[in-house]
């Protein structure tokens, strides 16, 4: 399926009972995962949302993803220069969505051996900061690597005890989504993305080392079982949230 049917296509049945998310509702979204690449797979487009509602948009990354294996296709980046070919990557990446990026500097990783209190009150500096109407992360023990699984801990506990404000926090789980959908129901809220696939893919696109490889499977069609298929379509036309208790 090409682009233009995506767009065009009613997305209805993917949307039904869900919340629609509006960012002219917003005052500032953080976005807080730990890898660069990870904003741009799991909200590029609720980010470049906000960023044409003249929201401010901050992406809060963990690490600086210097341990990832892939290295470019052919390789390009060597384990000496992955830090500065991937911190290089993600500026490129939010200056295509619109927004500023943020390193909370841990190591890459090994997120699940911090302290989630010391990461939570690392993350509620920049709460205090920066008074997020909406705060997006992974969500916690379902969210596929252990990185992606303790930094959406702690974030949970940094919104959850954080005395500035009432966030609405949401959170992406990542996974089978059949599997996703029997342990924790529906998703809550939606974002309609089909506006800035462009900037989406541009975004995924300038995270050369990690999504280089994707991108020339796409291109070529093959490997491409029905879940890939699926995936993909779906990430072209929203983004869709649980939304995190806090009480
Ligand atoms: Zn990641």
């Amino acid at each position: 399926m090409n682009r233009v049917e995506l767009v065009t296509k009613p997305i209805d049945h993917l949307t039904e009972g869900l919340d629609e998310f509006v960012p002219a509702n917003e005052r500032h979204l953080l976005v807080v995962l730990p890898h660069p690449d990870d904003e741009s797979f799991a909200a590029g487009g609720t980010m470049a949302r906000c960023a044409d509602a003249n929201v401010p948009v901050t992406f809060l990354c963990g690490t600086y993803g210097d341990m990832g294996r892939r290295m470019g296709s052919p390789f390009f980046a060597t384990r000496e220069s992955m830090r500065d070919v991937r911190v290089s990557e993600l500026r490129e990446a939010c200056r295509v969505l619109g927004a500023t990026p943020r390193w909370l500097g841990l190591r890459d990783r090994t997120v699940e051996f911090e302290d989630p209190h010391d990461v939570a009150a690392r993350i509620r500096d920049h709460l205090d900061e920066l008074s997020p109407s909406t705060v997006i992360t992974f969500f916690p023990g379902h969210a596929v690597h252990p990185d992606h699984d303790a930094l959406g801990h702690a974030t949970h506990l940094a919104v959850r005890t954080w005395a500035g404000g009432r966030p609405n926090l949401l959170a992406v789980a990542v996974g089978d989504r059949a599997d996703i959908r029997a342990k924790l129901g529906p998703p809550h809220v939606y974002c309609d993305v089909r506006s800035v696939v462009e900037r989406k893919l541009g975004a995924l696109a300038a995270h050369r080392s990690q999504t280089e490889m994707m991108f020339q499977r796409w291109e070529r069609g093959d490997e491409d079982d029905e879940q890939t298929r699926t995936f993909r379509e779906e990430m072209l036309v929203l983004e869709r949230y649980y939304r995190l208790p806090l009480d």
